[in-house]
């Protein structure tokens, strides 16, 4: 089965009805996961584990409960008890967890089904998804360009309508950008409304778990379940919400769009904007152009380094070949951690350690470290100042569609040769910085590539943002539906 064309809520329908078997159900969905094994965007299809999952259920019908028998993955940076769980990294090629992390205890509660681990960008530091250590995941619309990450694996899953939804994690922009590249849906709640318990941590103060879909109800339909508070992770918030009953907005809607960003924009893209944004208005809404602070927009790639880098060092210190993973000889222990890390790690990796570590340095945490977290202060503050005179703030996850392999330079995405306009590859960090939620819906289409637009709210307007997310949903399939988009 195809799953691009049907939502949750069908195909919940048609289990209840008996079209189709749980069973059945997710046999097919494994069947059609192996046709695509070739891509990589699996590291581990867990094709025993869940046929044995779905027989313990699979007779006792779940009327109310729309996650019930539904297949969907992972990402493999997320603790699954005694399945393979390696963070896209070879020093983790042999990790078993002993422990599930909540969001998977959660969807195991649900009687959902996981059908595979997802490949990524080794230990979520990339953008590219040419970095998960089993090999390069690339965008199904174009071979030669990248879907991008880090969370590659499980938008490819989405995109190719392997599953239904998948679970990825987003630092930076590691599930939105890929959002953009492959034409799907890509949440990224307010910080803390989903547990990051068992969720390898890449940047614990810009860490989120969140999902890829089709659709907003879809989405709707997995929040409703996975926003909880949760004891064992101690930035857990309380933001649980009932979405898919509330999804319909009557709100007249300020929208804010950063005047800094329209400047560089051209061509398709711009024009588009601007007939959505006429749309808007026909509807009674506003579009607002927004000021912010240009010298605050082009640090925002620094600050997002100098953090996530420095966090990144503490977090994956355990990563020694000691404790778990997987261990090269050495004489004594200090060479048996050289020699792990050395063989263990990726360019990528490597490098944002090198960084990192630099600022740990006693003499460097002042004068370095502790000058980025003023700036990301400075940064949320001047966020503060255009919520209050906007709502929904719309960004373009990018003014391009997915770039050409042949284009990344090094291990990260194409460098711009306008400085002026490098803010714009990393506007969603934004988001990262203050916590708000976050998503990308698909927007239009340049030379049959996918191209996003991203809205944000302000934090803990997860349902605001939702509500509002499922109107410019309709009104933009119904804007591409009339050719509006088309030149
Ligand atoms: N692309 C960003 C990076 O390179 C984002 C990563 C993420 O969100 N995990 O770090």
């Amino acid at each position: 089965m195809n799953f691009k064309n049907i939502t949750i809520r069908e195909l919940h329908d048609k289990l209840v009805n008996k079209e189709i078997s749980p069973k059945e159900l997710i046999k097919s969905t494994i069947e059609n996961a192996k046709k695509h094994l070739g891509s990589n965007f699996l590291i581990t299809l867990c094709e025993k584990e869940a046929i044995e999952n779905v027989e313990k259920f699979s007779s006792k019908i779940d009327e109310k409960n729309f996650l019930w028998s539904i297949p969907y993955v992972s990402k493999d940076n997320i603790a699954t008890k005694g399945i393979l769980t390696t963070s896209g990294s070879k020093i983790l090629s042999n990790y078993y967890p002993p422990f599930d992390a909540t969001i998977t205890e959660i969807l195991n509660e649900k009687n959902s089904v996981m059908i595979g681990k997802t490949a990524l960008d080794e230990l979520g530091m990339g953008g590219t998804g040419l970095f998960s250590f089993n090999g390069e995941v690339r965008n199904p619309y174009d071979n030669e360009r990248l879907i991008g990450g880090s969370s590659s694996g499980s938008t490819y899953a989405v995109c190719e309508g392997i599953v239904p939804f998948s679970i990825g994690t987003d630092t930076g922009d590691s599930i939105r950008k890929p959002a953009s590249f492959a034409g799907i849906v890509g949440f990224k709640p307010t910080y803390g409304s989903i547990s990051r318990y068992g969720v390898a941590p890449y940047a614990p103060s810009l860490d989120h778990v969140g999902f890829f879909t089709n659709n907003i109800e879809d989405m709707a339909v997995i929040c409703d379940s996975t926003f909880k508070y949760d004891l064992k992770d101690f930035t857990s918030i309380d933001n649980s919400i009932k979405f898919l009953d509330n999804l319909n907005n009557k709100k007249k809607v300020k929208f804010g769009f950063i005047k800094h960003v329209e400047k560089f924009m051209e061509g398709k893209v711009k024009r588009s904007y601007e007939k959505f944004f006429n749309y808007l208005k026909k509807d009674g809404h506003k579009v607002i152009k927004v000021d912010f602070d240009k010298k605050l927009l082009d640090a925002i790639p620094a600050i997002y380094m100098m953090i996530s880098f420095a966090e990144g060092v503490s977090t994956n210190a355990n990563l020694d070949g000691i404790k778990f993973g997987l261990r090269q000889p050495g004489e004594d222990y200090k060479q048996i951690i050289t020699n792990s890390r050395t063989k263990g790690f990726g360019d990528t990796v490597k490098r944002r350690f090198i960084i990192g570590s630099y600022q740990l340095k006693s003499e460097n945490q002042e004068l370095l470290l502790a000058k980025s977290k003023k700036v990301r202060r400075l940064i949320v503050n001047e966020l503060n100042k255009i919520y209050e005179q906007i709502d929904i703030l719309i960004f373009p996850p990018s003014l391009k569609p997915a770039p050409l392999v042949k284009n990344v330079l090094g291990t990260d995405v194409e460098e711009r040769e306008d400085n002026d306009a490098a803010f714009l590859d990393d506007l969603l960090i934004l988001s990262n910085l203050n916590g708000m939620p976050s998503i990308t819906l698909p927007f239009i289409k340049e030379n049959e590539l996918p191209i996003g637009i991203n809205l944000n709210a302000k934090p803990k307007e997860d349902l605001f943002l939702l509500q509002i997310s499922k109107y410019v949903e309709d009104l933009i399939n119904k804007l591409n539906k009339g050719g509006e988009f088309d030149e």
